[in-house]
C-alpha cells in the first residue's frame, strides 16, 4: 500500500510536540509491515539541513493554491532508525526557512505567525504536486491536525488522479486553524464549502473541517479522546460536528518509539539500565536491582546537573511539557505553592520542571525556584537531551492535564521505570492503570478530579508506597517497564482504516 504522510513536524527534524514523534515513529512502524510510506514536511529556518544528513534537489517546482502560484525548491532526507528505508522530503519556501519558529516566533510562544493558514495550505498543496513530480501514486493520503487537513481537502477536490482514499488525525482538537472565510476562499475552497456543512465555525474558517468534513476517515490519538471529543467539555465547538462523523471516527492510541525511548539504548544517559522486558521477567529482585545500578546513578547526575542536592533516598518529581492551560501546570503551581513551605516527611521531595509556554506560567515557576532552590529547579526552554535525561533520572512524573489526547511521556516514563502519577482522563486513563496495593496490580497513581488537593492526594499516596515496603514499589516498577506501547499494533490499526478508507 502506498502511503503519503503530511505532517508540520516530524522529529527529529522538527518538533513542538506529539505530533513530532508520531509523524516519525508511525511511517516507520507501517514500512515494516510492507507498506511504502512518503512522509512530507516543511523546511523550517531551524532545521539544520546538512547537519541532518538532507540533500538538496535541483528541481523546483510551482505550487498552486488557489489563484497564486508558489515556487518551491525541495530537500530530501530519509527517518531515521533501523528497518526499512522511509524517504522524507522538505518542501522549502521563504514562508518556512526565513521563520525561526515552525508556527510562531519562539520568544511568543502559543503565538501563530499571521499567515500560518497560507503556510500550511502550501505545504499541504505542496505534497501532492510532489507525489506528481515524483510520478508516484498515493493510495491514502494521511493529514495531521489542521495544518495538514487541506492536503485532503485539495485531494478530494482532485489534486490527484486517481484520486486517493483520504485520513485525517487529529492529535489535538483545540487548534482549529482558524481564519476568515475570504482567507479560506484564497487559499482554494469552494465558495459552497464556506458553509457550517464545510469549513465554516462561528462565522470563520476553521480549517480542521477541512479535513474533518472531506476526509473518507477520521481518527484521533487514543480510543477514549474518541468518545470525549463527542462532548461539550472537550470538543471545543466540535463535538457536534465528531457525533456526525459516527463511526468514521475511531481512536487508535499512539505508540512509543523504543528504539528513541529505552533506558538501556539512549544515547543521552550517563549510564544505561534496565532491559527489553521479555528478558527480565524471570529474573530474581537481586538480579534486578544489578540491572537497575543505572537508573540511581542517572537520578545522582541528573541532581548535579540541575543543581539539586544530590540524594538518593528523596524521591525526585519530574514534569516535561508545554506550560500550556491544558497540562494542568496551573495544578502543578498550586500544589509546589502549597507543598515547598513544608517540611516534614510526607513533604520531602524535590521536583524538576522543564518546559516552555505561557509566560505567566514561567514567571511563577521561575520565582518558586528562586526561592527553594534545594527542592525545585525550573528549566525553560526545549531540550530535547535533558528531556531523556530527566525521563531516567526521576523517580516519579506528573501530568495533571486538563484533557490530553494521548499523551507521551506518560509512556516514556513507564518504560523508563519513572511512575507516572495522571489525571485520568483523555489518552493517559487507557494508558495508565493506578496502583491497588490490595491485588498489586498497576502501573502508575490516577486521579479524577481537576483540582491540586486530588493532586497531592495522589502523590501522597506515590511517596508513600516509595518509602513503604521495597518490595511493592519494586514491583510496581517492574510492572511499568515491561507494559507494551510499542507501535506495530497501533500501525496495522492504521493499516485497517486505510483499507476501509479505500
Ligand atoms: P503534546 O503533544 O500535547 O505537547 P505529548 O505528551 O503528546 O504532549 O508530547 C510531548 C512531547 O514533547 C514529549 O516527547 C516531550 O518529551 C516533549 N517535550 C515537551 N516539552 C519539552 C521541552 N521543553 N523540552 C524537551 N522536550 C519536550
Amino acid at each position: 500500500m502506498n502511503v503519503l504522510h503530511v505532517a508540520s513536524e516530524v522529529a527529529p527534524f522538527s518538533k513542538t510536540g506529539g505530533l513530532g514523534d508520531v509523524a516519525s515513529a508511525l511511517p516507520k512502524a507501517q514500512a515494516q509491515l510492507g507498506a511504502q510510506v512518503t512522509v512530507v514536511s516543511a523546511l523550517y529556518g531551524s532545521i539544520q539541513a546538512t547537519a541532518l544528513g538532507l540533500a538538496k534537489r535541483l528541481r523546483t517546482f510551482d505550487v498552486p493554491v488557489g489563484d497564486t502560484t508558489y515556487k518551491v525548491g525541495l530537500f530530501e532526507g530519509s527517518l531515521p532508525g533501523s528497518g526499512p528505508r522511509v524517504p522524507i522530503y522538505f518542501i522549502d519556501h521563504p514562508l518556512f526557512s526565513e521563520r525561526p519558529g515552525i508556527y510562531g516566533p519562539p520568544d511568543r510562544p502559543g503565538e501563530d505567525y499571521p499567515d500560518s493558514a497560507l503556510r500550511f495550505a502550501l505545504l499541504s498543496r505542496a505534497a501532492l504536486t510532489l507525489a506528481q513530480e515524483l510520478d508516484w501514486r498515493p493510495q491514502v493520503v494521511h493529514g495531521h491536525d489542521w495544518q495538514t487537513a487541506m492536503a485532503l481537502y485539495y485531494t478530494k477536490m482532485g489534486a490527484l488522479e486517481p484520486v486517493p482514499a483520504t485520513v485525517m488525525t487529529v492529535h489535538n482538537l483545540l487548534f482549529k486553524g482558524l481564519c476568515s472565510l475570504e482567507t479560506a476562499q484564497k487559499l482554494g475552497v469552494q465558495p459552497e464549502h464556506l458553509s457550517l456543512s464545510g469549513v465554516e465555525f462561528y462565522g470563520q474558517a476553521a480549517l480542521i473541517k477541512a479535513g474533518l468534513m472531506f476526509a473518507d476517515r477520521v481518527t484521533t490519538v487514543s480510543p477514549n479522546y474518541a468518545r470525549e471529543i463527542r462532548t461539550a467539555e472537550f470538543g471545543y465547538g466540535l463535538e457536534g460536528v465528531m457525533q456526525s462523523l459516527g463511526s468514521k471516527l475511531s481512536g487508535i492510541l499512539n505508540g512509543a518509539d523504543y528504539e528513541r525511548w529505552s533506558p538501556w539504548l539512549d544515547p543521552y544517559l550517563p549510564a544505561r539500565y534496565g532491559a527489553a522486558p521479555t528478558s527480565t521477567e524471570q529474573l530474581s529482585d537481586a538480579d534486578w536491582a544489578t540491572l537497575m545500578a543505572g537508573k540511581a546513578r542517572c537520578k545522582s547526575e541528573l541532581q548535579r546537573e540541575l543543581g539539586l542536592p544530590q540524594r538518593l533516598k528523596t524521591p525526585l518529581l519530574a514534569t516535561i511539557s508545554r506550560l500550556t492551560d491544558q497540562k494542568g501546570i496551573d495544578l502543578i503551581i498550586d500544589f509546589l505553592e502549597q507543598e515547598l513551605p513544608e517540611t516534614g516527611e510526607r513533604s520531602d521531595f524535590q521536583y524538576a520542571i522543564i518546559g516552555v509556554g505561557d509566560p505567566a506560567f514561567e514567571q511563577r515557576l521561575k520565582m518558586l525556584a528562586s526561592r527553594y532552590p534545594a527542592r525545585l529547579a525550573v528549566r525553560l526552554g526545549y531540550d530535547e537531551a535533558l528531556s531523556h535525561r530527566v525521563e531516567a533520572g526521576a523517580d516519579f512524573f506528573i501530568m495533571p492535564s486538563r484533557f490530553e489526547p494521548c499523551g507521551l511521556n506518560q509512556l516514556y516514563s513507564m518504560r523508563y521505570g519513572t511512575l507516572p502519577i495522571v489525571r485520568a482522563i483523555g489518552g493517559l486513563l487507557d494508558t495508565v492503570v493506578d496502583y491497588d496495593p490490595r491485588s498489586r496490580s498497576g502501573t502508575g497513581f490516577a486521579f479524577s478530579s481537576y483540582d491540586s488537593v486530588a493532586l497531592l492526594s495522589a502523590v501522597r499516596r506515590a511517596l508513600a508506597t516509595y518509602h513503604g515496603d521495597a518490595g511493592s514499589f519494586i514491583s510496581l516498577q517492574r510492572r511499568a517497564m515491561r507494559a507494551d506501547f510499542s507501535w506495530s499494533s497501533s500501525a496495522k490499526a492504521y493499516l485497517s482504516i486505510y483499507q476501509q478508507a479505500i
